[in-house]
């Protein structure tokens, strides 16, 4: 062989055995994931996929009826022992403390945390009342906040690390017309992450968040008012947004609750053990270029 070339043979066979001896990521059977908003689109998605993986699941939300139906099924896919539902408002500090409490108690501890319960919040700045920027900003950047903290001083006292999914928007970053508290709000959660990630990582706890674009199917913020703003401000009818979104991506594609619940495991894996304070858009590449 030539010189250059059994040098490089041999710098490829030396990083191939490094490899092999670097750490399989451990398999997520038996780690326990507290889930808010888990009675919704994006919530049972991720739900499913965490036990697809063998996680024990608590979905958390405040619509009782949705979140029976979504736990039953679960529990009847799944193993009724993998799966349970507590009711509770995001924005009460005793409801959290308390779901966090039951998770722990029901499963021995915690490993993984996703924040997502969320509304929408449709109104231009001057039409936006004090009430309506309050409620946003409680239920979503609030929210996040309390179940952030909660979650964070149980993994933290458990001294094994672990880690915290939030999922936030495209509006988080950024801005969409008639919808300044909502993208404010979660602009506050993407920034709340990056604050946690640093306090966190000294632990070993990794806080990273998933922005995705418009997710119309399963999800329930897309029926009624928001919707119908949506398509005003883009002068189509509701029955056309799916198309017209699909049809604006780079990619082309919509993108589905499922599609969302792929990132969040990832961050919720140790796939993704190197990545703490990131996002990640899932927007079918909308956010490439500003022009589009
Ligand atoms: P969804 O309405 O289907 O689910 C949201 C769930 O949160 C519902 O089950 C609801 O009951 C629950 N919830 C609302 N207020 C609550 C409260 N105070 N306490 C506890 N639970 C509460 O909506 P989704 O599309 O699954 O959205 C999930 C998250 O994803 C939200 O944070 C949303 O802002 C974000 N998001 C959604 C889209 C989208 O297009 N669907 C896009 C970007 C970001």
């Amino acid at each position: 062989l030539p010189e250059q070339e059994a040098f490089d043979i041999e710098y490829w066979l030396l990083e191939e055995a490094k490899l092999k001896r670097l750490p399989k990521p451990k398999s997520m059977a038996g780690r326990v994931a507290f889930i808010t908003g888990g009675a919704g689109g994006i919530g049972s998605a991720s739900a499913e996929r965490l036990l697809r993986e063998g996680c024990n699941v608590v979905l958390a939300d405040i619509d009782q009826t949705a979140l029976d139906e979504v736990v039953s099924g679960f529990g009847k896919r799944y193993g009724r022992d993998m799966v349970r539902g507590v009711v509770m408002d995001v924005t009460s500090e005793a409801a959290v403390i308390a779901a966090v409490e039951y998770t722990v108690g029901e499963y021995g501890g915690l490993d993984v945390v996703v924040n997502n319960a969320g509304i929408t919040s449709a109104a231009a700045v001057e039409d936006t009342t004090l009430a309506m920027w309050s409620r946003t900003m409680d239920i979503l950047s609030t929210g996040y906040f309390l179940v952030g903290r909660e979650g964070y001083r149980v993994l933290k006292a458990q001294g094994l690390g672990g880690s915290m999914v939030f999922v936030s928007s495209k509006n988080g970053v950024a801005a969409s017309p008639g919808a300044s508290a909502y993208c404010t709000a979660k602009a506050a959660e993407i920034h709340l992450a990056r604050c946690m990630a640093l306090e966190g990582a000294p632990m070993g706890i990794r806080v990273n968040v998933v922005n995705p674009d418009a997710v119309l199917r399963g999800s329930k913020i897309w029926k009624g008012e928001w919707s119908e703003q949506r398509a005003a401000s883009n002068k189509i009818a509701v029955s056309e947004l799916e198309e017209h979104y699909r049809k604006r991506s780079l990619l082309q594609r919509s993108v589905f609750p499922e599609d969302i619940a792929e990132a969040v495991c990832f961050f919720a894996s140790d796939l993704s053990a190197k990545s703490t304070g990131n996002f990640l858009n899932v927007d079918a590449g909308n956010a490439v270029s500003f022009t589009r």
